[in-house]
């Protein structure tokens, strides 16, 4: 487990970005129904969480970047198996099974992605509080 009290365990944890503690989302990732509904406010330092109408729109550019880099490890991760013998598998002559495996990998990461990408969007924006 990554620290919380660190900038990329706060990221990647779903922190508050001022205070690194307080949870930016009301519940579990894979809870499907709630996995986007976000808590108005720190329940720790009361930061604003609900900025502008909006706001979060931002947050899409970050996933394209995530969705992007998740298809490159993928393509990475099949042609090592292939070097190392593990995995016959030709970008040129497998595309099917390049395209079906990312289309599995990128839907089970939804939930995940969705809310990593906000997450880095607000601790772009927002500074650490000093204390
Ligand atoms: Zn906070």
């Amino acid at each position: 487990m990554l620290p919380k009290k660190t900038r990329i365990g706060a990221v990647i944890g779903n922190r508050c970005p001022r205070c690194f503690e307080g949870k930016l989302f009301k519940s579990k990732a894979y809870d499907l129904a709630q996995m986007s509904k976000m808590n108005p406010r720190c329940k720790v330092c009361k930061e604003d969480f609900e900025r502008e109408p909006g706001f979060y729109f931002g947050a899409a550019y970050i996933s394209y970047a995530l969705t992007v880099a998740l298809w490159i490890a993928l393509l990475v991760a099949l042609t090592c198996l292939n070097w190392w013998g593990v995995l016959s598998f030709e970008f040129f002559d497998d595309v099917p099974f390049f395209l079906g495996s990312g289309i599995v990998l990128l839907l089970s990461t939804v939930p995940l992605f969705l809310r990593l990408s906000r997450s880095i969007w607000l601790h772009m924006l927002t500074k650490r509080r000093s204390s």
